[in-house]
């Protein structure tokens, strides 16, 4: 082994879920949203002038920032926009996880949490959650250096009530609370009204489900100015033009497009409320979802053999093949169709 080889940076990364190519795949794996990005983000994309391809992009994304200011009522200044969420919350970890005492998380959570720590070379400590997948407020009520959780949790699907998020942030005002919203549209409530009286709260939203557009990556965050100050400095040390043209543009027609974007949301909530009565009479059980997947376990058949039975009939759910979560199945929301589908193959494969 090289002297070379020593000195690299060794990391275990994240491992996305698959994304399997062809028409005839059901693709219920990553918690994509089954409709299109709504037709003011297509319009805008057919009249983007692909000239401007050859100049850098306006490094404030300032299109961006203040369409989402008006949407959010919030100041541009308290807006941070980013590549995708896990850029955001990625940048977030940088700038305020550095005292040196670990942070706290969630056991059952979004797994790039401990990556990015190993990344960033921040201590962590996780905090267990119920048996029956809850997170508790009053196990956050001890000294440590940040806090970051998602609301809903990812992958139960289970929403904390505001009142108790803002539990967690009152009882830890000497350090930054991140609060993952990357599925709060699809019934939640937001916290992001608290940033004004909690200066250590940041607030995370993407664009990849409830708006569409994945593919796009784009991500923000909601705080104090001081916050996004804070962020904007270390982005600005790092990478300046981290938001695209496109990603600029076609994200402010999105948000722009607020009458498709709260139909498509409505339809999701409406076929995860039936599907969770479908999963029930099959014989499966599950956490009460807030979100567009459900997290769901069979009472007989293994979730592995169910996974890999929905797998070889080109469906694919996402199974974690961890302790705690290997008895689960992570289904996301498609269309009708395509859960028709998925319930049609589950009855004729759980009766033979
Ligand atoms: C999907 C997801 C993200 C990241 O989404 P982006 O596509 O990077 O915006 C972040 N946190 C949680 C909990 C997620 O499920």
């Amino acid at each position: 082994m090289g002297l070379w080889e020593e000195h690299i940076r060794k990391v275990v990364p994240y491992v996305p879920g698959e994304q399997p190519q062809g028409d005839r795949v059901i693709k219920l794996n990553t918690n994509e949203n089954p409709y299109p990005p709504a037709p003011g983000v297509i319009k805008a994309l057919r009249e983007m002038n692909p000239e401007l391809l050859r100049r850098y992009p306006d490094p404030s994304a300032c299109q961006l920032k203040e369409t989402l200011a008006g949407y959010c009522h919030l100041g541009t200044d308290n807006i941070f926009v980013g590549v995708g969420s896990d850029d955001v919350l990625g940048m977030a970890f940088l700038t305020f996880f550095n005292s040196g005492k670990p942070i706290l998380f969630p056991d059952v959570t979004y797994s790039f949490y401990p990556v990015w720590a190993d990344l960033f070379g921040i201590p962590y400590e996780t905090v267990k959650v119920t048996g029956a997948f809850e997170i508790l407020p009053e196990d956050y009520r001890r000294e440590c250096g940040g806090i970051v959780f998602p609301n809903p949790n990812a992958p139960t699907g289970i929403c904390l009530p505001l009142s108790q998020v803002e539990d967690i942030v009152r009882q830890n005002q000497d350090v930054v609370v991140i609060v993952d919203e990357a599925y709060i549209d699809f019934g939640g409530e937001s916290a992001r009204n608290l940033i004004h009286r909690y200066e250590n709260l940041l607030v995370v939203q993407t664009f990849s489900k409830s708006r569409s557009m994945a593919g796009m990556r784009i991500g923000y965050a909601m705080g104090s100015r001081k916050l996004i100050k804070a962020m904007e400095d270390v982005k600005y040390s790092y990478n300046s033009y981290t938001m695209n043209y496109a990603s600029i543009v076609l994200g402010a027609a999105a948000v722009r497009d607020d009458q498709y974007f709260k139909e498509t949301v409505g339809k999701i909530i409406e076929t995860r409320e039936r599907a969770k009565g479908k999963f029930a009479g099959l014989g499966f059980s599950g956490t009460d979802s807030r979100t567009n997947f459900l997290f769901v376990s069979h009472e007989r058949v293994p979730a592995a053999e169910i996974f890999r039975a929905l797998r070889e009939r080109q469906i694919y759910v996402r199974y974690f093949p961890v302790p705690r979560l290997d008895q689960y199945l992570r289904v996301t929301v498609g269309t009708d169709d395509e859960m028709e589908e998925m319930f049609g193959f589950l009855e004729t494969y759980l009766d033979s």
